[in-house]
């Protein structure tokens, strides 16, 4: 080879490697943006909920824990003490120990709600005591000893304290012994719980299943969508009201978002069924998602749209939430009381 065309060669190879760089480089940058975009979305998710201060965020190497780590609070040192490596902080020296204000106590590293105040009590023991947790919000594993059962955040697995059973200190018999630099408060008055409305026939059934998703903090079954105030189940049974069957739910948005809640809803109802669901038939066992937001209305739609396109003639309703009427006790946790299943809702896969 000519020793002119062996230098061509090169050239050429060495243009190949650059553009090759180049294109990684800009691929990295690309990520890196749009990582920073999620980490502050979730950031101002966590300040919409549960009040903390997120400051700056940092993964955590210790620690096995869901994909939105990046998101955690930095922690002090004490917290990280406490919170990472599975510390006790002195008796009788946190700030939540004689703490009994109306609100809700979320993970102080990741914010998910954990603890109702209404479950706090006097234990004397030096450490904030619970005898009931947040349904799903909290983790148990019994320690290497086997002696004790130790707490952890179901969200970020940060380290909460033990729980201890037998003891009999309340009716529940039950001891969530919780460090007070696991815990931030927040006051009943600034929890920014979601809410979404759901209507897919009889409301035992779809409450039933909705109540199995964890994040769901509480649901009530009720009336929505009507004409007249404060129905009855007779007069909604009756048809004549504009009224359907419908489950409002209570969740913390750092745990599920409206739109699991709504493929969820989609999923333990038949959205192809007009006016009824299975035997049951009439305008208030129609299909409707009663949105509160233009977001939940926005991701109605697309998800509407997403099984009209696999072929599903989805008849569900989108429709700005009105008055909510919360039906008569012995309609509320039917199943759960009965200790039974969803009647004729079952789940089956969609998506
Ligand atoms: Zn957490």
């Amino acid at each position: 080879m000519p020793r002119y065309m062996r230098w061509l060669v090169y050239i050429a190879i060495a243009a190949v490697l650059a553009a090759w760089l180049s294109t990684t480089a800009h691929r990295s940058g690309q990520i890196a943006h749009s990582d920073t975009e999620a980490t502050e979305r979730m950031a101002d998710q966590q300040l919409a909920t549960c009040q903390l201060d997120p400051g700056q965020q940092e993964a955590d190497p210790h620690m096995d824990r869901p994909a939105q780590e990046h998101t955690y609070r930095r922690l002090t040192p004490e917290e990280e003490r406490i919170i990472v490596h599975k510390g006790t902080e002195p008796p009788f020296s946190g700030e939540y120990d004689r703490h009994f204000e109306t609100g809700v106590y979320c993970c102080r590293r990741c914010g998910a709600m954990l603890y109702r105040s209404r479950d706090k009590f006097q234990a004397h023991c030096g450490w904030p005591a619970f005898d009931d947790e947040i349904s799903g919000a909290v983790n148990r594993t019994p320690d290497a000893d086997g002696r004790r059962t130790e707490i952890t955040c179901a969200n970020c697995g940060g380290h909460l304290g033990h729980v201890f059973t037998g003891e009999k200190l309340t009716p529940k018999n039950e001891r969530h012994c919780v460090n007070s630099l696991s815990l931030s408060f927040t006051p009943h008055d600034q929890v920014q719980y979601g809410r979404a409305i759901f209507a897919g026939g009889c409301f035992w059934g779809v409450e039933h299943l909705l109540q199995q998703q964890p994040g769901v903090l509480e649901t009530t079954v009720g009336y929505i969508g009507g004409s007249s105030e404060n129905p009855s189940y007779e007069q909604v049974c009756r048809g004549t009201t504009g009224h359907a069957e419908a489950v409002e739910v209570m969740y913390d948005p750092l745990r599920v978002s409206f739109e699991q809640l709504a493929r969820l809803f989609f999923e333990i109802h038949d959205p192809t069924q007009a006016d009824g669901q299975g035997p049951d038939i009439g305008t208030q066992y129609r299909s409707e998602i009663f949105y509160t937001d233009e977001a939940q209305q926005q991701t109605a739609k697309s998800l509407i749209a997403e099984l009209k396109e696999r072929g599903l003639n989805v008849v569900t309703h989108v429709t700005e939430a009105g008055k909510f009427w919360p039906a008569e006790d012995y309609h509320q946790d039917y199943f759960k009381r009965r200790g039974r299943a969803g009647g004729c809702h079952f789940r089956r896969n969609l998506w």
